[in-house]
């Protein structure tokens, strides 16, 4: 039986891939690949040549995880990148990885870049606690549903955004944690990096005259303070030692 590794690429600066990245890729009998066009000019400015390069994403999955799987049961090595960061955040991988696991595989993360984690240590808001939340569904309704939960949540959250959906997004955010401080992580790694750090109604103002270019990651505060007394105001009077003794 083979093994599945979990290959990180870069997110935007190729001296981010990992000596270890390359190494895996070069080893591997397999390489699977979101976008096999992207993934063969990072594996030729590595000089890695694939004996095998597939398609994995998220359109082909149900038919290509179980194909993939029989590879690796016979005894092939298969390496999965996405097109950019850690395969299985907001890319194809979660699933292989279920395959792989229910038949005893063993599944080997290469770590390394990720855009949230990099914009996260970055930002200045509190890292201790923290809830990476993808891509916001399309409808509002559905938008609704994913972010009411998170109103309460004590950490920093975090979203990814295209450039064509910010600014809607931001307007979402403010309609449902009302105009908290945030900070918006442009580009990370890649030559015009850039963080914007204010509330979201300042950072919607900022982008309205500098419409957004690039990719974000929106990273915002968690419950703000005043919230937070707010909330903890009913059982919140001064500190008391609760005791069970069994
Ligand atoms: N698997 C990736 C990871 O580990 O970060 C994420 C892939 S997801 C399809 C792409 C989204 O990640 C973008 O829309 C953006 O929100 C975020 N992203 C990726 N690269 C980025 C970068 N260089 N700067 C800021 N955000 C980035």
């Amino acid at each position: 039986i083979g093994s599945l590794y979990l290959v990180a690429t870069p997110i935007g600066n190729l001296e981010d891939m990992t000596y270890r990245a390359v190494n895996t890729l070069r080893e591997c009998d397999i390489i699977a690949a979101e976008d096999t066009r992207q993934t063969r000019k990072l594996l030729s400015h590595f000089e890695i040549s694939p004996s095998m390069l597939f398609s994995y994403h998220e359109h082909n999955k149900a038919a290509s995880g179980p194909e993939l799987i029989r590879y690796i049961i016979e005894g092939k090595n298969l390496a999965l990148v996405s097109d950019a960061g850690l395969p299985a955040i907001s890319d194809p991988g979660a699933d292989l990885v279920a395959l792989a696991i229910a038949q005893g595989i063993p599944v080997i993360p290469i770590p390394g870049a990720n855009a949230a984690l990099s914009a996260l240590i970055a930002s200045g808001l509190p890292t201790t606690t923290f809830t990476f939340a993808g891509f916001l569904p399309r409808e509002r309704k559905d938008i609704r549903v994913v972010l009411a939960p998170l109103r309460a949540a004590q950490g920093t959250l975090l979203f990814y955004e295209s450039p064509h959906r910010v600014i809607k997004t931001l307007a979402h955010l403010q309609e449902n944690f009302g105009n908290r401080r945030i900070v918006l992580a442009r580009e990370l790694t890649k030559r015009y990096e850039e963080f914007l750090r204010g509330t979201i109604e300042e950072c919607s103002a900022w982008l309205a005259e500098h419409p957004p270019i690039g990719e974000y990651v929106i990273v915002l505060e968690g419950e703000s303070r005043e919230e937070a007394e707010e909330a903890s105001s009913a059982w919140w009077r001064e500190l008391t030692i609760e005791q069970h003794v069994a």
